[in-house]
Order: structure tokens, then sequence, then C-alpha cells
């Protein structure tokens, strides 16, 4: 066990009721879901339990879940598929912040010749739905949107963006990157979403298992055939353990959901009030962000050298998105965060098993970083015009 861990928009550490239920589906209901005897009645089960489990939790019918291998695996079925059915539609919206799963998807049907709107952030610093409602037009087939961005927490409003799509191009499919969001929001309403992408490794489930809600009366093509499972549109035996190990994490973080909200605003609250008295760092509260990822740059201070020493008093956070490791992301200048503010960023992210009580340590630990290895103060000037710009947050 890591003694804190603070990067948990990477992944999360597996729950014991999640791990319990994972050995039991592998040593005593090992069938096969889709066998005829008792095992396999077993196992089909479990399947129901996690998709109610799932269904709760998202606020749809238990029809409508179908798992898949994680939430990248969700992303490309419900892009591509759409993709697929457009019917010589060419146009897909997008904004400038999505994660890998997305933008790199998007970006290979761009090579094919499909047209992208990438939306950018508002000068206030926040997403409008009126933005994406303009860009909509008759050539447009799906929106792509995240609900919360995974290396800054700013969180869009996609009900509102989805609605708006829906008005202006009742046709296009609109498709949520809810992983950041789900088991720690309040769920969005589902009404002008048709498909919405989650993974089980964000909130205390497993690698290698997530899922998608799919809009009855919606179809998407395969992107794989095989044996007929999950309705054909993700074929292939169930992974029972690790499905059953999502559901457990979902009734789990989603049970304790505003209990566990309560407590990341109240740590998210201490750290902007004890990092914004050192000098050297520079707090990017954008106006609607989430309280249980928090970002901040150090002058002069390029992150890897914090991330390690940070490590070494037992802190893990992440210099960035884990995804794009060795690979600068684009996110941060979208966001408007200059090319110095994005090398020294830092991202803490915490999960439901982080407490208020680790953090004045990780303020001494990272203190004591800049002391040993920052160059000088950031600009006064520079530090407060970026406070100035942050406003109390939407959560
Ligand atoms: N979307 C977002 C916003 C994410 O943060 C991640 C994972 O980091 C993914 C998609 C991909 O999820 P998975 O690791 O389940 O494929």
């Amino acid at each position: 066990m890591y003694p804190h861990y603070f990067d948990n928009a990477a992944t999360t550490r597996v729950a014991q009721e999640a791990k319990e239920a994972a050995v039991l589906a592998m040593t005593d209901c090992y069938g096969n879901a889709s066998s005829l005897h008792r095992a396999g009645a077993d196992a089909e089960d479990i399947l129901l339990q996690a998709r109610r489990q799932a269904a709760k939790a998202l606020g749809c019918l238990v029809e409508e879940v179908y798992f898949t291998s994680g939430a990248t695996e969700s992303i490309n079925i419900a892009i591509r598929g759409a993709a697929k059915k457009a019917r010589g539609k060419r146009t897909i919206l997008t904004t400038q912040i999505e994660h890998p799963a997305v933008k790199n998807t998007i970006d290979d049907l761009e090579k094919e010749g499909f047209v992208i709107k990438r939306i950018a952030i508002g000068k206030d610093g926040r997403y409008h739905p009126e933005d994406f409602k303009q860009a909509a037009d008759d050539d447009t087939f799906l929106l792509s949107c995240m609900w919360v961005n995974n290396e800054t927490g700013v969180s869009l409003p996609v009900e509102e963006i989805a609605a708006a799509v829906k008005r202006k191009s009742p046709s296009s499919l609109v498709m949520i990157d809810g992983v950041q969001g789900f088991c720690k929001l309040p769920m969005v309403s589902l009404t002008s979403i048709d498909i919405f992408c989650f993974s089980g490794h964000k909130i205390h489930a497993p690698k290698g298992v997530g899922g998608l809600y799919l809009k009855k009366g919606v179809s998407l093509p395969p992107l794989c055939f095989g044996g007929g499972q999950e309705k054909g549109l993700r074929p292939g035996t169930e992974s029972i353990p690790l499905i059953s190990a999502l559901g457990e994490a979902i009734a789990l973080t989603n049970g304790k959901r505003q209990e566990h909200f309560t407590r990341y605003q109240a740590m998210h609250r201490f750290l902007s009030e004890q990092l914004q008295n050192i000098p050297e760092v520079t707090v990017h509260l954008f106006p609607e962000s989430v309280p249980y990822i928090f970002h901040f740059s150090i002058a002069d201070l390029r992150s890897e050298i914090m991330l390690h020493h940070l490590e070494e008093c037992g802190y893990y956070i992440s210099s960035g998105s884990a995804c794009s490791k060795g690979v600068p992301s684009d996110v941060l200048p979208n966001l408007g965060l200059s090319r110095e503010e994005a090398d020294g960023a830092i991202r803490v992210s915490f999960s439901i098993y982080n407490t208020m009580e680790e953090l004045p340590l990780f303020i001494k630990a990272l203190r004591e970083g800049i002391a040993r290895y920052g160059k000088r103060s950031a600009a006064p000037e520079r530090r407060r015009n970026r406070l100035k710009r942050s406003e109390p947050q939407g959560f």
C-alpha cells in the first residue's frame, strides 16, 4: 500500500468490497453466463446484479447498460459506431480539452475526411452551451464531450450542452465521456444524452472494466463481431469477476457520494488556503471545477522534480495526465495556462480513502521541495491575476 496516494484521477485502489466480489466470481461462481446449467445461471445472476447497480447510479433502465473493458473501449464503440452510421453526414462536435481516448479517436476520423469542430473554452473560463449550439448544423451527426476534465478538474455543463445541440440538430447522437464525474458528482439527467461512458478503475473497481449507457431505441453498429454478448454491441465472454467488482464499486461510491463530496470540498478549501500563502505557487481555481481534483503550478520548477521529491516523502501525485506520459498535453494551453505554468503543473486528486489528516504534512513536504529545488519566486503580479480570475467553485 502506498502511504499517501493522491493520484486518483489516474487510477484508484481497488475497494475491499470489489475485490471480494471478484474473488467470489473467480473461485466459486466461475461459470460462463451463457451456459445453460446452474453455474451459468449463477454467473448470469451476478451479471444482472452488476447491471442493476450500474443502472441505479446512472438513472437508467437495466437494459440500457452495456459492459466493456473500460472507457476507452466504450468511447471507441460510441464514436466509431456513430461514424459508421453517419449516413453521409460528416461533422463531429467536440471540445479542445478531451482525453486522448476521445481526442485520438476523433483525430483518426478526421484523417478519413470527417469534419471536426473543436469548441474552445470561453474567455470567462467556462464552456457555454450556446457555442455548441451555434456550431451544430445539418451536417452534424455526433457531439462528443467530456463531463469533467481529468487534468484540471474543470467541469462542463453537459446537460445543457447536450440539450442545446439536440435542439439545433435533433438527429445528432450525443456522447458524454463521464469517466471523471461518474459516482463522484450527482448524476446528470440523460434526457438529451444518448451515450454515457464510464470506467471502473477511477471508482475503486479493478482496471479493465467499464461500460456505457446506450439510450433505449438508439442503436450502434458493433466494432467487433463474436458470440452476441452484450446484445452484440460488445461480444466476447463477459468478465464476471471484473463486472461484479465494478457493480460493488459503483454501489460503494455512489451510495456515499454526498459524504465523500463534502470531505473533498473541505480538503480542497484547505489546500487552496495553504497554497495561496506560498509565493512560488499559482493555484488554478477554474470557475467550474470539482473539489476532488486540485491543480496548481510551481514557478520555475519542473513538475517531475517535485513529483519525485514528494514521492520520497510518501506522497503520490501527478505532473499532469497519466495517460499522456512523456507527451505534452494540449489541454493546459487550451485552458489559458502558459507553457511555463504547464511545465510546473501538479495535479492532486482524491479518492474516498483520502482524509484531511494527510494534508498538513503534504504542504510541509511541498514547501521543503520548493526550498530545495525551486529557483525563484513567481512574479506576484501574475499570481494575483490568476487568483482574481478564479471564482467560488461551482461544486
Ligand atoms: N476519459 C477520461 C476523462 C479519463 O480520465 C480516462 C482515463 O484516464 C479515460 C477516458 C479512459 O478510461 P479507461 O482507462 O477506462 O480506458
